[in-house]
Order: structure tokens, then C-alpha cells, then sequence
């Protein structure tokens, strides 16, 4: 009995693999319970009859308008012509309610004289979400729940890079919480926590669009990134900043006549070059937020680079 066809048929019908089998022109041989039932479940159960359609046509329809598929069809072929000993791929499937991701597997199956192409796919969807999740963890500081330091390199990098390409203006504020030490001695570190999540959350308002990010740079530190916006415009949006978090009114007792939270800012306007770097960037922009720093305070050093004469704000 355990070598019996049907046996072994039964056998197929339980895993969750969707499988079809191939003839080297692309006519299906084979599919198994798995594959019946997605195929149904996506074909709006119109039962297909699978037996009577060539895989490789169906694919080549797919492909016209879909990167994966035209993937998928270019590595099922090589695996028939033999260019490949296999093929592997990992593609989303999404369904109309969820996203689905698959992955594809060619093999050859040589019987006696014929030569056979199976192909499976498997559901992959909860490891890809993981993975995606962990992947966003890794990029979000998990107090103030904005982007990280390691993000915040990754996107001045890109931004740099596109900004240099197209002779774009690139602003980088960096943003300090004066006296952040006396708010955490006097009320204790967790509302030292929650002031920082305030101020975070004012400062990712301003940012808004897909060339800006916020971050959180460090302890009590933030950047924010602006990509192709003008000097005299990233002014402007950062004495708002200041002017919003004044009207916040956090407390901040002894730091100052009003006894509230302010911060210092340094920032730089330049079109990106050979010459410089993002790292040179946050060092420019650091050394004016300390200028602020030593001439006491809550107020902001803006330099604008992007144009031939050195042109300041405070
Ligand atoms: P300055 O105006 O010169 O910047 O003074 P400061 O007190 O803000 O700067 P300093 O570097 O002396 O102290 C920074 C403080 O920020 C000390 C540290 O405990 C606090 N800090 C850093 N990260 C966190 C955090 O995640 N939560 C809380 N509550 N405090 C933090
Ligand atoms: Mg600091
Ligand atoms: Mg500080």
C-alpha cells in the first residue's frame, strides 16, 4: 500500500506547499491540493481546469505588468534550458484584505527519459512581517518612538547623495534641551522622559515631507533633516519650533527668568558637494549650537553655505 500512486498522491495533498508539475513546454502535469485550493480561492473558486493550461503562458500574461513574475518566468525557463540547477524567489502576493508574501521554488525532475520542472510555493508571510518589524525597531528610538541615530545616518546619506546629484539645498538642524540636567534632578528622570517625548513629537509635526526627517540624535540631542528646501525657509521653520515649544511652557524651574524648557539650535543650509560629507555637515552644525551654548542659550545659529556669501541668522 505505501508504495501505491494514490498513497503517495494522499501524501502530497497534506502539505502546504502549492505544488504544480511542468513538461518542459510548460504544460501543467500535476498540481496538488494545496495548489487547487489557492488557485480557487484566488480565481474566485471558478475551478479552473488546471490541466488544460500552460504554466509558462500564464506566467508570461503576469509578467507584462508585474516585475516579480517576469522574474519568476525568466528563472523557470533557465532551470528548463538548464542554465540553472535551480531557482529561488521571495515574492509578495498580496490578497485584497492582507499582504502575502511566497516563496518560489524550481527544481528539474528527471523520470526515465522525460524531464519534468516542479515548482512550489510557500507562504512566507509571518516570517517577512517579523522581519519587517524587526526591521523597524531597529530604526525607531523607542522613548520618543521617531527615528534613530542609525537612521538618521542612513537618510542623510540618501538625502545627500540625491541633494549633490541635483545641485539641491540640504538643511541639517541640530537641536539641544538647555539644562535638560536640572529639569531631570529637580523632577525626576521619568518626566525627564516625557519632556523629551513632547518635544519630540513638536519637532516630527515639522516634518513633513518625504525629503525631512526627525530624530533623536542622542540623550537629550535631536536632528532634523530638510531636504531641498531654501535657507530663509528652514529659518523660518525652526523659530516656529522654538516659538511652539515656548508656548508649550514646560517646566524647567531654575533654568531660566520663566522657568520653562527652551533648546539651542545650530543650523546649516548647503548644496552638497565632493568636497564635504554629511559628517562635516553635523560637525558645522554642532560647533553653532555650541556658539549658542556659550553666549547663553535658547536661541538659534543658522549659517547658510548654499550660496557664495556667508549669510548668518540669529
Ligand atoms: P546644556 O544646556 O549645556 O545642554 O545642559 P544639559 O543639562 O542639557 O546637558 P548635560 O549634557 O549636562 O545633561 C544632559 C542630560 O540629559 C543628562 C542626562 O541625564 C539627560 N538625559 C539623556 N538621555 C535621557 C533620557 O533618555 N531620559 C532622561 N530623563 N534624561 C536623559
Ligand atoms: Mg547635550
Ligand atoms: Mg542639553
Amino acid at each position: 500500500m505505501f508504495e501505491t500512486k494514490e498513497f503517495l498522491k494522499l501524501i502530497l495533498d497534506t502539505v502546504s506547499e502549492h505544488i504544480v508539475v511542468i513538461n518542459e513546454s510548460g504544460d501543467i502535469q500535476y498540481i496538488n491540493q494545496s495548489w487547487r485550493a489557492f488557485g480557487n480561492q484566488n480565481n474566485g473558486s471558478c475551478n479552473l481546469d488546471w490541466y488544460s493550461q500552460n504554466y509558462l503562458r500564464v506566467c508570461e500574461l503576469a509578467a507584462k505588468d508585474d516585475e516579480y513574475a517576469y522574474t519568476a518566468l525568466k528563472g523557470i525557463k533557465s532551470v528548463i534550458t538548464k542554465q540553472q540547477d535551480e531557482f529561488y524567489l521571495e515574492y509578495p502576493c498580496n490578497s485584497d484584505t492582507e499582504p502575502r508574501w511566497f516563496m518560489m521554488r524550481v527544481v528539474p525532475l528527471q523520470i526515465k527519459e522525460q524531464r519534468f520542472i516542479v515548482i512550489s510555493h510557500l507562504n512566507i508571510t509571518e516570517r517577512i512581517l517579523a522581519e519587517q518589524q524587526v526591521h523597524k525597531l531597529a530604526r525607531i528610538d523607542g522613548l520618543t518612538q521617531i527615528a534613530n541615530r542609525r537612521c538618521l545616518d542612513d537618510f542623510l546619506l540618501e538625502e545627500w547623495n540625491r541633494c549633490q546629484r541635483l545641485s539641491l539645498p540640504l538643511s541639517f538642524a541640530m537641536i539641544d534641551l538647555d539644562h535638560f540636567k536640572m529639569l531631570n534632578d529637580s523632577a525626576g528622570h521619568l518626566v525627564g522622559d516625557e519632556c523629551l517625548q513632547q518635544v519630540a513629537k513638536l519637532l516630527n509635526s515639522f516634518s513633513r515631507r518625504t525629503s525631512d526627517l526627525c530624530a533623536r540624535f542622542g540623550g537629550e540631542e535631536f536632528a532634523l533633516v530638510l531636504g531641498n528646501i531654501k535657507f530663509d525657509e528652514a529659518t523660518v521653520l525652526l523659530k516656529r519650533f522654538k516659538s511652539e515649544l515656548a508656548h508649550l511652557k514646560i517646566s524647567n524651574n531654575g533654568a531660566n527668568a520663566k522657568n520653562i524648557l527652551t533648546v539651542s539650535i545650530g543650523l546649516v543650509t548647503l548644496i552638497p558637494t565632493a568636497n564635504s560629507s554629511p559628517t562635516k555637515l553635523i560637525e558645522k552644525a554642532d560647533s553653532l549650537l555650541y556658539e549658542v551654548k556659550y553666549s547663553g542659550r535658547d536661541g538659534m545659529l543658522a549659517v547658510d553655505e548654499s550660496c557664495t556669501s556667508d549669510n548668518q541668522v540669529h
